[in-house]
C-alpha cells in the first residue's frame, strides 16, 4: 500500500468520470454507461472483510464495499494497524477494469470504538441526558476525525432509534424515549458528514418499539422483533428523527431487523416497499443509498433468490451480505437477467452509491491520510468526551446537598463498575459485545476519583470497614452487552442491580453518607434508597472517568436530565412520558442542578447572542434580567418584578426566532422554579420541558412568573 504520499489518479484516456472537474452527475451517468450488470451487482455488494476467502476476492467479485461488523478487529490494534489493512484492501480495486474505490463501513457508535486506543464517547443514552445537540454534533466531528484517520469514510451511526421499552438490548443506542429529543440530536449527522464521514441513520423504522416477548422468530426476544404500531404513531414516534437526518442531507440509512405490523401482520422491514420506497425514497425525498442490516435478507420468507429479489425490489440499494458475496451476485445477476428485478432498479441503486462515492472524494483519495493518524484517542478529542461525560450526568437525587464533594474528604470507593474502563464503556467497545477490564487506554472513575480527593480507601466489594470515613462512592451497576444479548430475560439479564453490587450499597450506606452513581445503559431497580443521600445516573460514560469525577466534586455543575423516565419497579417497563397511568420514580426530565439559577441564565444569554436576529435581541432582553441590581448576591433574586419583564421580553422575542435551545428552556424554567418557590409555589415545568418548544416553555414559565410575582 502506498506510504505517506496521497495518490493522484492519472487519468491518461481522458474518461470523464474520473475528471474530478465535472459534475458529480455527470461523472455517475459516464461511469454507469460502461459498466456491465457483473459489475454493477459488485457495487451492490458489501463483504465482511473477516468473509474474504482471498483479498484477490474484492477485485474478482468487483465488491463495492467492506465492513468490520462490530465483533471483529485486525490482530494488531493499532490506528495504523486499521489504515494499513483498509489500504491494502482498497489496493485490490486498482487491478479492477474501472478502477471504482471500495467505501469502508464501520459502526464509531461511540467514537471510532474498534480501535485500541480511541476517543471513547458516552453512549447515545448519555448524550441524549446532555440535552446539547451542539455538543452532540462535536462528538460526530471529533468521531468523524478518527474513523477518517484510519482510511474508513462510512459510519454506521447515528442510532435514531426511539426506545420505548428498558427491556431491550440497545436501549443505550438510543438518544431518549421521546421522539422530540431523538430528533434534536440528529445534529450529530452533520458532525460526521461535515468532517468527510457518511452517516447511517438506523435503524428505519420502529426499532426502538418492538413488543417484548414479540419476535418472528418465536423466542421471547424484543431486539428485532415486530413493533404493532398504526401509521401515524409510527409517524409521530419513529419517522420523526429520520425525517430530520434525511432533511440534513443524511447519507445513508439501515433498514431495521425488526418488522412493522399496521394490523394486517408483520412484515420485515427489509421487504417494506411501503416505507423503503414508497415513505423514504418517495415522499421524504431520501436521495442516499440504503444499505441493509447484517445479513437481514436472509431472515426474509422463501429461498435465497426470493429474499434478493424481495429487498432489492423493496428499494435496498447494497446489501450488506455479509458472508454470501459469491451467492449474492450470482442470485442478483440471475434475478436481473431473468426480469424478476428491473434494470432500472440497479441502475438507481449503482448511481445513489457512486454518487456518494464521488462525493467523498474517493477516486481522487482513496487512500489514509497519514497525516491524521495522532487525531486517534488525542488529548483534544478526549477532552471533548469529558465535557460530553460530564454533561450526561444526571443527578437523581441529592439530600442535605451532599453533592459536590469537598476535595478534602475521606473517600471511600466501593462497587463493581468503579475501577472498570470496560464497564463504563460498554458494548461496541473494541468487540461487539464489549467486555470487562482494561479493554483500551482511559481513566476509570476510581482513577478520576484518587486524583482529586485528599484520601481515597477502596474496596470493591466493601470488604474494608467504611466507617471513619467522610463519604461514601458506591459505583453500581450493568456488565456491557449489545443488541439481543442484552435484551431482559436473555442469558441472566435483568434490571436489577446485582447481589454483589446491592450488598456494597446496603454496607457502605448504612455506615456513612454516601452517592451511589449507577454505571448502566438504562435505568435500573436500585431498591430501597432511604439510607442512600445521592444517586448519580451516569450512563455508559466512556473512557473519560474525569467527565464523571467533574460534577461529582463540583468542578462543572450537575446539569443532565433523564432521557428515560426512571421507573419505579421493574413491573412498570414498559414506562414512557405521556402514558395515561404515570408514575415513575423520577419522571422524564428530571435532573435536579448544582448550578445556580442566574448562571443558566448567563449561559443561556450567550447561546442566543450567537443565534439570528430576533435571539439576539431576546439574548439582550437576558442581560437586562441579569442585571446586577436585580439580584442578590447569594444568586437569588432581589426584584422579581424587573426579572419577569426582562424574560417576558425576551420571550416575545424568542417566539419569532428560529432558535430552539434547551439551554433557553432550562434556564427559564429554573428562574421560574426559583421565583415560584420563593412565593410559595412549587411548579413542576422540569417533567414537560422537552415536549415543547422554547418559546412555548418560556412563555409557560413568564405565566408562572407572573404569578409568582402577584
Ligand atoms: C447491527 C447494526 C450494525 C451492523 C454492522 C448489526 O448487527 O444491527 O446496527 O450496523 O450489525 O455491524
Amino acid at each position: 500500500p502506498p506510504a505517506e504520499a496521497p495518490v493522484v489518479v492519472i487519468n491518461a484516456h481522458g474518461l470523464p468520470y474520473l475528471n474530478a472537474r465535472k459534475p458529480v452527475k455527470e461523472r455517475v451517468a459516464d461511469l454507469l454507461s460502461r459498466m456491465t450488470l457483473e459489475e454493477k451487482v459488485g457495487q451492490m455488494t458489501q463483504a465482511e472483510r473477516g468473509a474474504l476467502a482471498k483479498q484477490s476476492d474484492i477485485a474478482a467479485y468487483r465488491l463495492g464495499s467492506l465492513l468490520s461488523g462490530g465483533g471483529s478487529t485486525p490482530a494488531q490494534n493499532t490506528p495504523k494497524a486499521w489504515a494499513d489493512m483498509i489500504d491494502a484492501f482498497q489496493l485490490q480495486t486498482r487491478q479492477t477494469r474501472l478502477q471504482v474505490p471500495l467505501i469502508y463501513g464501520v459502526d464509531a457508535v461511540h467514537g471510532h470504538n474498534n480501535v485500541v486506543g480511541a476517543t471513547i464517547f458516552p453512549h447515545n443514552v448519555g448524550l441524549g441526558a446532555t440535552r446539547d445537540p451542539a455538543l452532540v454534533e462535536q462528538t460526530g466531528k471529533i468521531t468523524a476525525r478518527e474513523v477518517k484517520a484510519t482510511g474508513i469514510p462510512w459510519n454506521f451511526a447515528p442510532c435514531l432509534c426511539v426506545s420505548r421499552d428498558d427491556r431491550w438490548g440497545r436501549a443505550y443506542e438510543s438518544f431518549g424515549e421521546d421522539p422530540a429529543l431523538v430528533t434534536r440530536m440528529a445534529t450529530i449527522v452533520d458532525g460526521l458528514q461535515d468532517n468527510g464521514v457518511l452517516a447511517t441513520a438506523k435503524h428505519y423504522a420502529g426499532d426502538g418499539g418492538t413488543a417484548y416477548g414479540s419476535s418472528t422468530t418465536g423466542d421471547y426476544t424484543i431486539d428485532q422483533g415486530v413493533t404493532k404500531v398504526s401509521r401515524e404513531e409510527l409517524e409521530a414516534i419513529h419517522l420523526r428523527p429520520f425525517e430530520e437526518a434525511v432533511e440534513r442531507g443524511v447519507a445513508t440509512v439501515m433498514p431495521s431487523f425488526s418488522s412493522v405490523d399496521f394490523g394486517d401482520g408483520p412484515l420485515k422491514m427489509h421487504a417494506h416497499d411501503e416505507l423503503i420506497n414508497g415513505t423514504l425514497k418517495g415522499r421524504l425525498g431520501f436521495e442516499g443509498f440504503v444499505i441493509s442490516d447484517w445479513a437481514a435478507i436472509d431472515q426474509l420468507p422463501g429461498d435465497y433468490a426470493t429474499d434478493v429479489r424481495t429487498s432489492v425490489n423493496a428499494g435496498l440499494d447494497m446489501i450488506m451480505v455479509p458472508y454470501a458475496y459469491p451467492q449474492f451476485t450470482g442470485a442478483l445477476t440471475a434475478e436481473v437477467e431473468a426480469g424478476r428485478v428491473p434494470m432500472a432498479r440497479v441502475d438507481d441503486a449503482v448511481a445513489r452509491i457512486l454518487t456518494q462515492k464521488f462525493r467523498l472524494g474517493l477516486f481522487e483519495r482513496p487512500y489514509a491520510d497519514r497525516s491524521r493518524l495522532g487525531d486517534v484517542g488525542s488529548a483534544a478529542h478526549r477532552a471533548v468526551a469529558r465535557t460530553a461525560a460530564a454533561k450526561s450526568q444526571v443527578l437523581l437525587k441529592n439530600d442535605g446537598g451532599l453533592l459536590p464533594l469537598r476535595r478534602d474528604a475521606k473517600v471511600y470507593v466501593a462497587g463493581s463498575n468503579a475501577d472498570d474502563i470496560g464497564n463504563q464503556s460498554g458494548g461496541w467497545t473494541i468487540t461487539w459485545q464489549g467486555s470487562s477490564g482494561p479493554i483500551t487506554p482511559g481513566t476509570t472513575i476510581l482513577q478520576a476519583v484518587r486524583s482529586r480527593a485528599a484520601s481515597v480507601t477502596w474496596s470493591r466489594d466493601a470488604s474494608a470497614d467504611p466507617t471513619g470515613h467522610d463519604v461514601g462512592v458506591v459505583v453500581v451497576g450493568e456488565t456491557p452487552y449489545a443488541e439481543g444479548q442484552g435484551d431482559v430475560g436473555r442469558a441472566g439479564r435483568t434490571l436489577e442491580l446485582s447481589a454483589a453490587d446491592r450488598a456494597a450499597v446496603d454496607k457502605v450506606c448504612g455506615a456513612v453518607k454516601c452517592v451511589v452513581l449507577v454505571v448502566s445503559g438504562r435505568p435500573m431497580s436500585l431498591g430501597d434508597l432511604s439510607g442512600v443521600e445521592a444517586v448519580v445516573a451516569a450512563w455508559l460514560p466512556g473512557t473519560e472517568g474525569d467527565g464523571v469525577a467533574d460534577p461529582l466534586f463540583g468542578a462543572v455543575p450537575y446539569t443532565g436530565r433523564l432521557p428515560f423516565t426512571w421507573f419505579r419497579s421493574a413491573e412498570q417497563v414498559p414506562i414512557n412520558v405521556g402514558d395515561a397511568s404515570y408514575d415513575p420514580l423520577f419522571p422524564y426530565g428530571w435532573g435536579l442542578r448544582t448550578d445556580r439559577a442566574r448562571d443558566r441564565l448567563k449561559a443561556a444569554r450567550d447561546e442566543l447572542a450567537r443565534g439570528d436576529g430576533s435571539a439576539r435581541g431576546a439574548a439582550a432582553a437576558l442581560t437586562l434580567a441579569l442585571s446586577g441590581r436585580h439580584w442578590n448576591a447569594d444568586g437569588s433574586v432581589r426584584d422579581p418584578r424587573a426579572v419577569l419583564d426582562a424574560l417576558g421580553a425576551a420571550a416575545s422575542l424568542l417566539e419569532r426566532s428560529k432558535s430552539d435551545s434547551y439551554a433557553v428552556d432550562d434556564a427559564v424554567v429554573s428562574v421560574a422554579r426559583d421565583l415560584a418557590q420563593s412565593a410559595g409555589k412549587r411548579p413542576d415545568l422540569q417533567a414537560s420541558a422537552d415536549h415543547e418548544l422554547a418559546e412555548g416553555e418560556l412563555r409557560k414559565a413568564v405565566d408562572l412568573l407572573a404569578q409568582a410575582g402577584r
